[in-house]
């Protein structure tokens, strides 16, 4: 596993000095250059910037080709050490590149989003996205180190705050409802380092029993079958949605599966709902696309001989994983979670 330093930038010089390397290069997005890199510069000795496009339009295969290139072009060997500094965009990009290159190079991942911080920069889940599929090229490549620090937020919006408490919020749901309970009390915008932590060692000891998601690390998806699907229907139509947003949104329509297969009580369910939905917006799909939403389903990595396998809540702050969910339970939670 990674080691992971909590709100500690001004340690990358020691860290630096821990792994041997011979040329250093940093990749940031055109947002994390101007925000992120100034706050990291004064603390690093020569190395190449490597600079792309921001948001998730840009996670493709053409951005990577650039990346390999300058790579190449500044000849970077197999010592080379590639710092990416930035959100869950840069950090599975820029992962996937050090892993690819040259068939892998350190990195160190500083991640500069909250959702980045608490999910995609920790776990050994690197990739792109393809063809309009999420995630659909990768591979799984751990960090050397990953460096979080709450500095970076001063200049995210409240909207990217949202975002990731989303996954901080389905940590607590899968497997710790009293952080569940103290995230709903203080809400996305009272984020310190210490809920951080909390959120990603969830994730952390759940990655350690099953880093490479032959079982229980299935059950991080919560939120993600129908949550993906969202997001790739809402990138390929102009619709304005964020990762942890699309996840809230899977997040509600996994819980009323998780009701309407009998593990969660109405009850339960009603107050997870009315929080999520108090945070995050539908976004205006029309009835006739909810079938090319199910076709995105189908590609959800977890799924096996063209059946659905989500996984849900069995309580709060508890669940399972691989349970088969039928066409027609799918689009019942599409039309009440987006009809309503
Ligand atoms: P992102 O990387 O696109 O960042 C969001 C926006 O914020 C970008 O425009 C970025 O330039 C900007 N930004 C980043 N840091 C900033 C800062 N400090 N100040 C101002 N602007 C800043 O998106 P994200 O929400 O961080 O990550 C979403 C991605 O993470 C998705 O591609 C998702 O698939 C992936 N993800 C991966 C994992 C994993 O386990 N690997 C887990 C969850 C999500």
């Amino acid at each position: 596993m990674s080691k992971i330093y909590f709100g500690e930038i001004n340690k990358i010089e020691k860290v630096l000095s821990s792994i041997p390397h011979t040329k250093l290069f940093v990749l940031v997005d055109d947002e994390t250059e101007k925000h992120c890199y100034p706050i990291l510069k004064p603390y690093m000795k020569a190395h190449h910037l490597i600079s792309v496009k921001n948001g998730e339009l840009n996670k493709t295969l053409e951005t990577c080709n650039f990346i390999w290139q300058e790579l190449t072009s500044h000849e970077a060997d197999r010592n080379a050490l590639l710092i990416n500094l930035g959100g869950g965009v840069i950090t599975d990009m820029g992962g996937f590149c050090a892993a690819t290159y040259k068939r892998g190079i350190n990195f160190i991942n500083i991640p500069t989003t909250l959702l980045a911080q608490v999910d995609a920069s920790v776990g050994g889940k690197t990739g792109i996205d393809f063809n309009g599929y999420k995630n659909h090229i990768g591979i799984f490549a751990e960090p050397i180190a990953v460096i979080i620090d709450t500095i970076f937020h001063k200049t995210l919006e409240n909207r990217q705050l949202a975002s990731g408490f989303a996954e901080m919020l389905k940590h607590g749901l899968i497997a710790d409802k009293l952080h569940w309970d103290i995230l709903v009390k203080n809400g996305y915008k009272a984020i310190d380092i210490a809920l951080i932590k909390h959120s990603v060692s969830i994730k952390e000891n759940v990655v350690k029993a099953d880093p490479n998601e032959k079982g229980l690390r299935k059950v991080l998806n919560f939120g993600h079958t129908i949550g993906h699907a969202i997001e790739s229907f809402a990138l390929a139509n102009d619709i304005s949605l964020l990762h942890g947003e699309a996840i809230g949104i899977g997040m509600i329509a996994e819980t009323f599966i998780s009701q309407e297969k009998g593990y969660l009580t109405k009850e339960q369910q009603r107050e997870i709902e009315e929080l999520l939905r108090g945070i995050y917006t539908i976004p205006n799909i029309k009835k006739v696309s909810y079938n090319q939403i199910m076709r995105l389903c189908k590609q959800d990595k977890k799924n096996q001989n063209g059946m659905i396998n989500m996984s849900l809540l069995e309580n709060p702050g508890q669940a399972n994983f691989n349970i088969p969910v039928n066409d027609e339970l799918l689009e019942k939670a599409l039309n009440y979670t987006l009809s309503m």
